[in-house]
């Protein structure tokens, strides 16, 4: 058993993150090289010291993810970020004072004491400084970076719900905090510094627009062709188990199949009564993107749970938020 484990004994248990004692058990968990889930802004992540390869290899086995698969490494302060970081050019420091604390993730060249499970043996590394009071309080109290993936199986649907997490990982976490419902809903945006020009890897909620008008051009997302950098961008992520179909257009609906249960994720409220669905979720009634990918998640889980025959997603531009969300729904559909 490890110091990790002795310090929990039950093991998967959700604790309210608004009491303080909960936040000091978890950052004894985190300092002794147990796993934590805790809420952020974007989704719930599974949290580790970063830089304890050991306690990093819990996270690999609790998720079953590839090891060639980076983790992104959650960081309170400048000083944190030192720790991890060894040289911030000029672009960085301007990102850093634009989207800090936020839903903004930099790549970043790596202090040689992160170990190389957390880069996946890469000379850089991911970093960001999250916007959640408990995700920032978890930090100080281990007083060590937390290196964190979304705390979901690997390849499934994000958490944005404690619950979510508990459902995914059971026993194979320590102890998960209970933050409420992630108000982002999506992954942060990654931007990698170390190319010769800035490179979107993953689209979020920190848009390509605003990271184009503190930096000027941005190269990416890459296409969905290209040959994935790590599974982060590989074709079929964020998937429910479901096959998921994106309808051609908004307003475009599938000719039923016969004898086919078949559930409907809409962007905005319709005015048809969808009665060929067994289930249809609409992710804002208005048609607000932040609220959409709020609640896209949740409501690609509820819809998996029906265990349906098919998913039928519409469509939102991809302008602004609408980039992520139909980054997301394509990896989910991908096969
Ligand atoms: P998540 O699954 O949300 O933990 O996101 C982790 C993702 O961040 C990985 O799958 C990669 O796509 C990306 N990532 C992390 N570290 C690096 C790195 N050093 N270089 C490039 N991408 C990275
Ligand atoms: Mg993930």
């Amino acid at each position: 058993m490890s110091m990790g484990e002795e310090m929990s004994p039950l093991k998967g248990t959700i604790l309210s993150a608004s009491d303080s004692a909960s936040i000091r058990l978890a950052g004894g968990i985190i300092r002794t090289g147990g796993l934590v889930a805790f809420p952020t802004e974007t989704v719930y992540g599974l949290g580790c010291d970063a830089m304890n390869p050991d306690a990093a290899a819990k996270v690999f086995e609790a998720k079953q993810r590839p090891q060639f698969d980076p983790l992104i490494v959650h960081i309170a302060d400048r000083k944190q970020l030192d720790t991890a970081v060894a040289t911030l050019p000029p672009m960085a420091n301007r990102l850093i004072d634009e989207f800090w604390p936020g839903p903004l993730t930099l790549v970043l060249p790596k202090q040689p004491a992160v170990p190389d499970l957390i880069t996946a043996g890469l000379p850089t590394v991911a970093v960001r400084m999250p916007n959640h009071p408990v995700a920032q309080a978890l930090i100080r109290e281990a007083g060590t970076p937390i290196a964190a993936p979304s705390a979901n199986p690997f390849g499934y649907v994000s958490p944005t719900t404690a619950q979510h997490v508990s459902d995914g990982l059971g026993r194979n976490v320590d102890l998960v905090l209970d933050g409420g419902p992630c108000s982002v809903g999506v992954e942060s945006t990654i931007v990698s510094l170390v190319g010769p020009q800035p490179e979107l890897l993953r689209p979020g909620s920190i848009t390509l627009e605003q990271l184009t008008a503190v930096i000027g051009l941005v190269h990416g997302p890459p296409g969905n062709n290209d040959t994935p950098v790590a599974p982060g961008q590989m074709p079929r992520h964020y998937a429910t188990l479901t096959p998921l179909t994106i309808l051609a257009s908004a307003g475009m609906r599938p000719v039923p199949r016969s004898g086919e249960r078949a559930g409907l994720l809409l962007m905005s409220h319709s005015r048809e009564r969808e009665d060929h669905f067994a289930a249809v979720e609409v992710l804002s009634p208005t048609g607000d993107l932040r609220e959409a990918a709020r609640n896209l998640f949740a409501a690609l889980r509820r819809l998996d749970a029906l265990r349906l025959d098919r998913i039928y997603a519409e469509p939102c531009n991809e302008t602004g938020l609408g980039l992520a969300i139909m980054d997301r729904l394509r990896r989910c559909a991908a096969r």
